[in-house]
């Protein structure tokens, strides 16, 4: 394994960290989504014209039509965290559509969407979960019946982020009721204004009915037409699954930055008058943390290595989901505990840290161990799948079930 990135490497590093210099009036304040969407459009725009967002999508869908390189993506995130600048928008538009419809769209419906994607004209959200199909996706109910050139669809979403800001959906309906429980589901790109959508706000358990909302989502009669089908009609399983791989992808935030910052609140914050940082609980607790940390920092180098071998990935994308979920929620739970009695202040209190940080990054970390897929799930597949344990038992069915 080698850890060098080499000259031509290095030359690209100061390229960026020159661009972050001389665009440091244009770069986003604070969180990128609090910026007007004009603006956040602008910076996008911006950002792709230097290469450093949508960098290897192909130029004829609005991206700058780079060939793929690990060590530019490694070192282009490095410095944008080093500058805690957001390089782009981990949103399920570029982060999980974007990549899934190079793969599997039609020509049309990559010149149409992916461009706008990218640079914010349109915010996605994704369609999957329904009240009694989560863990079990593939148990889906919402249907979609054909009429003319069109579906009608009708049945409800559950836990939709962002449902309530976005303008499209992309979205997993039964167009073959009769079909086997995997077959007979459909990928289908739907415009959140279509009349007959009804979207409710769930309040989440950090009181937020804003940023991070979730919704309840309620289709009668939708009408959408067939051409929005990605993909083969029936087959949205597969395409369903490679969105998937991408969301587990977008959920790998490498902790290290996280732990930085938790070193910086125990040099600050004290207990009974000594630096959290010189208790001895606390220190062992953080050790353990910078311990997962390095282990997942080798993990990554590893996986990149393997990937610049062109080397399959096997089921390292659900080994780094499970650990780096759970870790991030870890970091936040010791920075909460050396906070004391601050540490559950959350409605912005004259007393709170760093803006809420610790308490809003606990609660998303979180939920990230359960969306997209939850932790029990990953254990599972990584368990059969990747160490040949036998597989889990299914509950007997019932006479006449
Ligand atoms: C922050 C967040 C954002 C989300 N965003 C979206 C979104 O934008 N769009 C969307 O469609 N969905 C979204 N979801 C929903 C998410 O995908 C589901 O919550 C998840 O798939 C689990 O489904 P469920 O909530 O129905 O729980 P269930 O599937 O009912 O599971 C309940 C519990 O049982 C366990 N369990 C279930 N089956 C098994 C098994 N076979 N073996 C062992 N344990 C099992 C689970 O691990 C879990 O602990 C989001 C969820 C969260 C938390």
């Amino acid at each position: 394994m080698d850890l060098e990135y080499g000259e031509r490497y290095e030359a690209f590093r100061r390229q960026i960290v020159a661009f972050l210099w001389q665009y440091r009036s244009k770069r986003p304040p604070g969180h990128i989504y609090d910026m007007p969407r004009a603006e956040l459009s602008g910076w996008l725009e911006l950002l792709i014209e230097h290469g450093y967002w949508a960098r290897t999508i192909p130029k004829e869908y609005g991206g700058f039509g780079a060939a793929p390189d690990l060590l530019e993506t490694v070192i282009m995130d490095e410095e944008f965290n080093r500058a805690g600048v957001a390089r782009g928008m981990m949103a399920q538009g570029p982060s999980m559509l974007v990549p899934t419809l190079l793969e599997h769209g039609s020509e049309e419906q990559k010149r149409t969407w992916i461009k706008p994607t990218m640079r914010a004209e349109f915010l996605w959200c994704q369609g999957y979960s329904e009240p009694g199909a989560g863990s079990d996706l593939a148990s889906l109910q919402t249907r979609a019946t054909e009429d003319g050139d069109d579906f009608l669809i009708n049945g409800q979403k559950i836990w939709t982020s962002s449902a309530d800001k976005a303008e499209m959906m992309f979205i997993l309906v039964r167009t073959e009721p009769d079909a086997p429980k995997h077959g007979g589901i459909s990928y289908v790109l739907l415009p959140m204004d279509t009349p007959g959508i009804d979207v409710q706000p769930l309040r989440t358990m950090s009181g937020d009915l804003g940023e991070n909302s979730f919704n309840q989502v309620f289709f009668t009669d939708v009408r959408v037409p067939r051409t929005n089908v990605v993909g083969q009609r029936g087959n949205g399983w597969a395409i369903a699954n490679a969105t998937l791989v991408h969301e587990r992808n977008s959920l790998n935030a490498n902790a290290e930055s996280t732990l930085l910052r938790l070193i910086r609140l125990m040099k600050n914050e004290t207990v009974n008058g000594v630096p959290a940082i010189a208790s001895p609980v606390f220190r062992d607790r953080l050790m353990r943390l910078q311990g997962r940390v390095l282990a997942m920092k080798a993990h990554s180098m590893r996986v990149l290595t393997n990937n610049l071998k062109g080397e399959p990935p096997g089921l390292t994308g659900f080994v780094v989901k499970l650990q780096n979920c759970q870790l991030n929620f870890d970091v936040a739970s010791l920075a909460i505990d050396v906070m004391g009695e601050l540490g559950v202040l959350y409605d912005h209190s004259k007393y709170e840290r760093e803006h809420a940080f610790w308490q809003t990054h606990s609660f998303l970390s979180l939920g990230f161990i359960i969306g997209g897929g939850t932790a029990q799930i990953q254990k599972n597949i990584i368990a059969e799948r990747g160490l040949g344990l036998p597989r889990e038992p299914k509950p007997a069915k019932t006479a006449g079930a």
